[in-house]
């Protein structure tokens, strides 16, 4: 098969001829139609996530079953399917409470831990394929459906996680990268009132497209002044930071209302100072959120068949460009999602 190759760390993609895989037991095979290019597979490509090169990244695929080894009931040839991006274990207290990104045995993520979507197949356990519902159109669109896995259920998750409710006032702060707009969007979809942050201005119009309220710049302006200035001085009700730096969480501590919750993702990651006496007399929240549980993807799926949502794909190219794509992403220069096209 042709798979592009990562070698190291800060090596471009090599273009690779390879053994196609055949599946063991309990594993299968796909073919990959289309497979998402997003900033957490860049961070691998870039070096600033460490794992064993060689690797083929990519997890946010649509394919079509091909083979499937012994002990395989659920998968036959031909099913459409997508990935779950955690290799979990199943069979933990956290898995069979269909908790399964807090998984106690984990193996790690698909495209990181394992060979992923960056090539003509990629095979996994069976149980971290998942069946696309028949009503969803993958063959006509692959790319927007496979990045549902991760751009668009991670914020249908946080929906649930911060409790939004029609009305509230959510703030997202990395608004214009490529899982940050498309929480703008789950966040109007809830009915909410969004405002989206983010110091890319050229962003701005995308977001308000995706159902943006209001935009905020804070290069330009003190973000918890405008956040507060926003809601007539009260406070947002949510927070969802995917940048994630002390100053951006601080900042996000300060500009919430009343029982506000701050959810927390991704990004940089780094420690920040939380005023205690604030907590508790405003009864604050600090929620952290890691990816979504299978439950959420197949809802987010049902979301998208439905037409509630729909992904913002702007960027697809075949496998080839795959150094020209991964570019672009690492200059944030994607709106929404970018996809490579191998199938
Ligand atoms: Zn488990």
């Amino acid at each position: 098969m042709k798979a592009m190759l990562l070698r190291g760390p800060n090596l471009p993609f090599e273009p690779v001829d390879m053994p196609d895989p055949a599946p063991g037991p309990g594993e299968a095979v796909a073919r990959v139609i289309t497979c998402g290019s997003g900033l957490t597979i860049q961070h691998v490509k870039a070096g600033r996530r460490n794992v064993a090169f060689p690797r083929i990244i990519g997890h946010e695929i649509t394919g079509e079953i091909v083979a499937v080894g012994a002990g395989v009931s659920h998968l036959r040839i031909g099913d459409g399917v997508t990935a779950y991006y955690y290799l979990n274990c199943g069979h933990c207290r956290w898995c069979l409470a269909n908790l399964e990104p807090v998984c106690a045995h984990t193996g790690g993520n698909v495209g990181l831990e394992c060979d992923g979507g960056y090539a003509e197949y990629i095979k996994l356990p069976a149980h971290i394929f998942i069946k696309l519902p028949e009503a969803l159109d993958y063959k006509a669109h692959p790319a927007e459906i496979g990045v549902v896995t991760d751009a668009l259920a991670t914020p249908y998750k946080v929906l649930r996680r911060a409790r939004i409710r029609p009305g509230e006032t959510v703030a997202v702060i990395g608004a214009g990268g490529g899982v940050g707009i498309h929480q703008v969007m789950m966040a109007a979809w809830a009915n909410a009132r969004v405002i989206a942050v983010d110091v890319a201005p050229s962003k701005f119009e995308a977001c308000r497209k995706a159902g943006a309220d209001a935009t905020v710049d804070p290069q330009r302006t003190d973000l918890v002044d405008a956040l507060r200035e926003l809601t007539g001085g009260e406070g947002v009700d949510v927070v969802v930071d995917y940048v994630c730096t002390a100053a951006t969480l601080e900042a996000a501590v300060k500009a919430l209302g009343r029982r506000g919750r701050l959810v927390v993702l991704g990004g940089a990651a780094q420690p920040f100072a939380l005023p205690a006496r604030d907590m508790l007399l405003n009864e604050y929240e600090v929620l952290g959120s890691r990816y979504v549980t299978r439950a959420e993807i197949v809802e987010t799926f049902e979301l998208v068949a439905r037409r509630e949502v729909w992904p913002l794909v702007t960027d697809v190219r075949p496998l080839a460009e795959a150094e020209a794509v991964h570019e672009r992403v690492e200059r944030g220069e994607v709106t929404g999602r970018a996809a490579l096209r191998i199938a």
